[in-house]
């Protein structure tokens, strides 16, 4: 699945059509709605093409893709079919920006993308290190490629961060900012969601959630207890959870 030649030429939106229930992958992501979606982000020159997949997950598959500039892209497509929504809904009625959505499954998953690009744009502007935000249509999300040629930068729980003392530091600075400026807990923090460049990057931000959400602080404890926990295994002095969880907030 190197290359989808389809995605090029004029005909795009047939031979998506066409070729798609030749990939088993393809056609459990791309649904009509999908295919339609991607079709509209080719339309609008937000995406060329696509290269590969990157990581097919529970709920959602990344693929990498290609500009019209010839940069690479991260193509986050969430499954409408088998998505927890119920988890979502519950999870999305909690955050004040969402308090409205409908309960459809269509509609919460919609809602759920919006909400990982708005907190991506929201990390951005903090000037955390994650992937610059860059479209999203209902269940797509377009953002920078964290890694080199359409390979991924690996996940810090496959490659540990040559230098652990220097890598905690800029996990915690990340943390900080995410708070302090973008008002926003990660929530799903850990080495499975960090990409060694070696610097580290923050990624998925689909679980982030505004400070002025009741849980928020549980949530951080969670993130910031699941870093020491990574760190542990390394000759690093680590400070303990209540003075880190001071250190962020600034209690
Ligand atoms: P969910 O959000 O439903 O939990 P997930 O955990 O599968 O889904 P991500 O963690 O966002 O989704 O991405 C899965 C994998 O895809 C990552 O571990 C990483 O390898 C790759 N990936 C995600 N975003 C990017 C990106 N911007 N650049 C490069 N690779 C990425
Ligand atoms: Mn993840």
């Amino acid at each position: 699945m190197a290359d989808l030649p389809w995605f090029k030429g004029k005909r795009k939106f047939e031979r998506i059509e066409k070729d798609a229930d030749r990939y088993k992958i393809l056609d459990r992501v791309f649904d009509q709605s999908t295919l339609l979606t991607v079709y509209d982000l080719i339309k609008k020159g937000v995406i060329e093409k696509f290269q590969g997949i990157v990581s097919a997950g529970k709920e959602a598959d990344i693929f990498s893709a290609l500009s019209p500039e010839g940069s690479y892209l991260a193509v986050k497509i969430y499954r409408i079919a088998t998505t927890d929504f119920k988890r979502k809904f519950e999870y999305i009625s909690t955050d004040p920006r969402f308090h409205k959505v409908r309960r459809s499954r269509k509609a919460v998953v919609y809602a759920w993308v919006s909400r990982e690009f708005k907190n991506l744009v929201r990390a951005q502007e903090a000037g955390v290190s994650a992937p610059q935000p860059i479209s999203f249509a209902n269940n797509v999300l377009v953002m920078e490629f964290i890694g080199e040629g359409g390979i991924p930068y690996p996940r810090m729980v496959d490659s540990a961060p040559p230098e652990p003392d220097t890598a905690f530091r800029q996990i915690i600075e990340n943390v900080k900012k995410l708070y302090r400026v973008g008002r926003l807990v990660h929530a799903d923090l850990s080495e499975y969601n960090i990409l060694v460049t070696p610097d580290p990057v923050l990624i998925d931000f689909s679980m982030a959630t505004d400070i002025s959400n009741p849980v928020a602080r549980d949530l951080l404890v969670r993130d910031l207890s699941k870093i020491l926990n990574y760190f542990r295994k390394f000759e690093v002095d680590l400070p303990s959870l209540e003075d880190l969880f001071r250190e962020v907030t600034q209690d």
